[in-house]
């Protein structure tokens, strides 16, 4: 996995011409990762680098995150470009808007769900569950990690029989558990269709999707992008199905200034 960087230059031939989809993780790839989720604010560079982005006529700009869409939708404050919530079971932007339809039942085992975390991990410091309507978070990225082996096995407990009757699935993320619907959706699912979306809109044009994303949910993406576009993991280089990496959002607010100025 080479440094993109390095690469610079053979990406800039790559994109010449083309019409540039660029698909961006959120937490950890815009904003540094911070102790809770409300602090992971985005800076007034990014958000003006991504504005510029966002306005020149051959790119198109997709955040694709874990929160829920009125959350990133919110973080972020821009118009113009795509969001994509709850790891891509919302969507909305311009002239696009779709959730996923869940049925009442999953809905009220989500309820139930919260409650029994609630009530068994109330006394452990640092647990924090985050409601996301469609889906649900346990962190526990400030729990103490003596008391983390008892943190998972509460969650599985819950979550067992539910998970075996196929009721729910479970994702793991960056010091994250989640509950989400039982179906086959993801990151990777949900840039597929945007892309065939805007290929067909934009018939002609050769459209060529660009990833950045930091997390082990990002790696659905650039799975489905590993001989379609340019993928980029934030962070150490590690196994990955990413092209390239940049070491963190400083780099990747570096590298937006230079496709704004190819
Ligand atoms: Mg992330």
């Amino acid at each position: 996995m080479r440094h993109t960087f390095y690469d610079l230059e053979k990406i800039k031939r790559d994109l010449k011409g083309k019409y540039i989809f660029l698909f961006l993780d959120y937490d950890g790839t815009l904003t540094p990762i911070v102790k809770t989720p409300d602090k992971a604010i985005i800076s007034q560079e990014t958000k003006r680098l991504l504005y510029a982005l966002s306005e020149k006529n051959n790119c198109r700009i997709a955040i694709i995150s874990g929160r829920d869409l009125v959350d990133i939708k919110k973080m972020v404050g821009l118009k113009n470009i795509i969001y994509s919530g709850n790891h891509g079971l919302q969507i909305e932007g311009p002239k696009i808007k779709h959730e996923l339809a869940v049925s009442s039942g999953y809905k009220k085992i989500l309820r139930s769900i919260k409650i029994q975390l609630k009530e068994r991990l109330c006394g452990i410091k640092g647990v924090l569950i985050e409601d996301k309507k469609l889906s649900l978070a346990l962190h526990f990225r400030l729990v103490d990690r003596k008391q983390l082996p008892f943190v998972k096995t509460v969650f599985h407990e819950i979550i067992i029989l539910y998970l075996a009757k196929n009721k729910i699935k479970i994702k793991y993320g960056k010091e994250v558990l989640e509950v989400r619907p039982p179906v086959q959706w993801d990151k990777g699912k949900v840039v597929l269709w945007l892309l065939a979306r805007q290929k067909f809109a934009k018939a002609g044009a050769e459209v060529l999707p660009v990833y950045i994303g930091d997390d082990i949910t990002d790696e659905d993406a650039f799975k489905a992008f590993q001989r379609l576009g340019i993928t980029i993991l934030v962070g150490k280089p590690k196994p990955s199905y990413a092209h390239y990496y940049l070491k963190n959002p400083d780099e990747v607010k570096e590298l937006f200034r230079r496709i704004i100025k190819f």
